[in-house]
């Protein structure tokens, strides 16, 4: 079977900053992947590179989705064949509600039932009228953009460091959405996949993820079973994992 997601050779520049420097990546169907890596290394720079935000100029190299080539596809295009994105600071806007935007992505017409207990799930019945992230803090930013995935349903979800601003109490709530964005908690969803950038390694105690990675200085390095890789961190901070390779 072909791989979900590969990246080959990718080189990206943000400004004329090069900032990912010869990415190889590939994972299958129903993966969960971690990257780890220092601050500034390129790891939300990867994840908007792949959802295709123009900032992110691809020098060189290929990205194919479901075995299509999406290196050069719209935004729009690369969301309608199945990707979905989780920012690590999402934008405030003012004018739009969190209600308002969920009945625009809610395009598979799910029930209102549906959207109020997954509302409801993440703690959210208080934040739907207020504009978008506007006075969220943290932790509700994170609920709120996995709220809308949960609406979304993409296939391959990027997760970009869920815990971060979230209080230990609820990282255990993020966890569980996350679990049931990717149909994990039920019967084992063979199709759903995500990627997920986390810091902390906190989120590892509540998804089960099969491989990490540590990105560093652009390039993605130490393939592994990621609660080994986070132990070597701890242990030995990121830079003995990049005199190893
Ligand atoms: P990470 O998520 O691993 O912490 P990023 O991908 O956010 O790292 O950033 C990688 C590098 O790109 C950093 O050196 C950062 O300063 C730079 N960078 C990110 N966004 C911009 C931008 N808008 N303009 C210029 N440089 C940027
Ligand atoms: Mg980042």
């Amino acid at each position: 079977m072909e791989e979900m997601l590969k990246t080959e050779d990718l080189w990206v520049s943000i400004e004329d900053r090069q900032v990912l420097k010869g990415v190889y990546f590939s994972m299958n169907y129903g993966e969960i992947n971690v990257l780890f890596g220092p601050n500034g290394a390129g790891k939300t720079t990867l994840m908007m590179t792949l959802m295709g935000f123009p900032k992110y100029k691809v020098e060189q190299g290929k990205i194919y989705f479901k075995g299509e080539d999406i290196t050069h596809l719209d935004l729009y295009e690369r969301a309608k064949l199945g990707l979905g994105i989780s920012f690590q600071r999402p934008p405030t806007v003012k004018g739009v509600s969190l209600e308002k935007l969920i009945g625009i992505i809610n395009t598979n017409g799910r029930s209102r039932e549906y959207l109020d207990s997954i509302i409801d799930k993440l703690n959210l019945s208080g934040h739907m009228h207020r504009g978008l992230n506007d006075g969220f803090s943290g932790g509700e930013m994170k609920r709120s953009e996995l709220l809308q995935l949960m609406v979304q349903r993409p296939d391959l979800v990027l997760i970009d460091e869920p815990e971060s601003g979230v209080d230990i109490e609820n990282i255990a709530l993020v966890g569980e959405a996350i679990n049931s964005l990717l149909g994990k908690d039920k019967v084992k969803d063979k199709k759903r996949s995500a990627i997920i950038i986390t810091h902390t390694g906190y989120i590892l105690d509540f998804v089960n993820a099969d491989k990490g990675y540590i990105v560093f200085d652009g390039k993605l390095l130490c393939r592994g079973n990621p609660r080994d890789i986070l132990s070597e961190i701890k242990k030995h901070g990121y830079r003995r994992c990049a005199e190893c390779r």
